[in-house]
């Protein structure tokens, strides 16, 4: 088997312990397998962007030794074929118009664990007056079952509990949902091993892939963290960015919340050494089988919700 894993975060701020968790864990998975380590920027929602935010991440990934195979992919590069895609499906009969507002939808959605669920209210077509605004993915009334590795079997029917997805959003950026489908195909990634708040998106992911002639790759979703109000650590919420200068507190943090067996001392006395440790003891089933956990601000604990 040809292993190819990859680790995409978005340039939305410095690496921190949430998207380290995600760094670590695909690493290490890929390390484990002899399989080639890809980083992609996901830098499509260029009004988020911090700037400088991408070159901070890659430079602190090299600081904790986590070092990638190939020059980084950018996606804001990829536009054409984000539009290709897209052409596909429209030709399909796959996508459409959609006029309604963030507003509309909060108001008139069921809300589901990823926020409002679009209740398909342009599906039949733009109410009269109304000009379109996105687009979206007019999606197949099946259920999707997914075997996460991490998680277990997954059902969801999409269209009913994740909604109609954006493919193109209202200010004509291509959205997340398409790009990563295309690019993980485009990049032969076999092996998608991420955080669990794209647990859900997972069974969409995988329509799309169908409608679009993509092979599916295998999904492993590691424990999203949270603060202690529930609160996935997000970037923008100023989270504590990962220290380059002080690689291993964080590593050995993340790779404890992963469920791994401590590392040896001797392992410890160069990042090269202790990821070619790693890359032996990594056991992807003690990653516990939780969707969330508590990141305890006492870095010596974490407690599993
Ligand atoms: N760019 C996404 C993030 O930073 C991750 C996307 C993915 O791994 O599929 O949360």
């Amino acid at each position: 088997m040809t292993y190819r894993g990859r680790f995409a975060p978005s340039p939305t701020g410095a690496l921190h312990f949430g998207s380290l968790i995600a760094a670590v864990a695909s690493f290490a998975d890929a390390r484990a397998h002899g399989g080639t380590w890809i980083v992609r920027i996901e830098d499509l929602d260029r009004p988020r962007e911090v700037p400088g935010a991408a070159d901070a991440i890659l430079c602190t990934l090299r600081a904790l030794g986590l070092y990638w195979d190939e020059e980084p992919l950018f996606q804001s590069r990829r536009t054409q074929a984000y539009a290709q895609a897209l052409q596909q499906l429209t030709v399909r009969g796959l996508t459409y118009p959609c006029a309604c507002s963030r507003a509309e939808i909060a108001r008139d959605g069921r809300h589901g664990p990823a926020g409002p669920i679009y209740a398909g209210t342009c599906r039949p077509g733009l109410p009269p007056g109304r000009p379109p605004r996105s687009l979206r993915l007019r999606t197949p009334p099946t259920a999707v079952r997914v075997h996460d590795r991490i998680q277990g079997e997954q059902r969801q029917d999409v269209a009913q509990d994740f909604g109609d997805c954006i493919l193109r959003r209202a200010d004509g950026l291509h959205a997340y949902q398409l790009a990563v489908v295309v690019d993980d195909a485009w990049q032969g990634i076999s092996h998608v091993v991420r955080g669990a708040d794209l647990l859900d998106s997972t069974p969409c992911q995988c329509l799309l892939q169908q409608s679009l002639g993509l092979a599916t790759p295998s999904y492993a979703h590691v424990p999203l963290a949270v603060d202690a109000t529930g609160h996935k650590l997000s970037k923008s919420q100023a989270a504590a960015p990962v220290d380059p200068a002080a690689p291993w507190p964080a590593l050995l943090r993340a790779w404890g919340w992963l469920g791994q067996a401590a590392a040896p001392a001797e392992s410890r006395t160069s990042l090269a050494g202790f990821w070619e440790y790693a890359a032996r003891a990594w056991r992807i089933e003690r990653v516990p089988r939780v969707v969330r956990a508590c990141v305890d601000p006492n870095p010596q604990a974490s407690i599993l919700l």
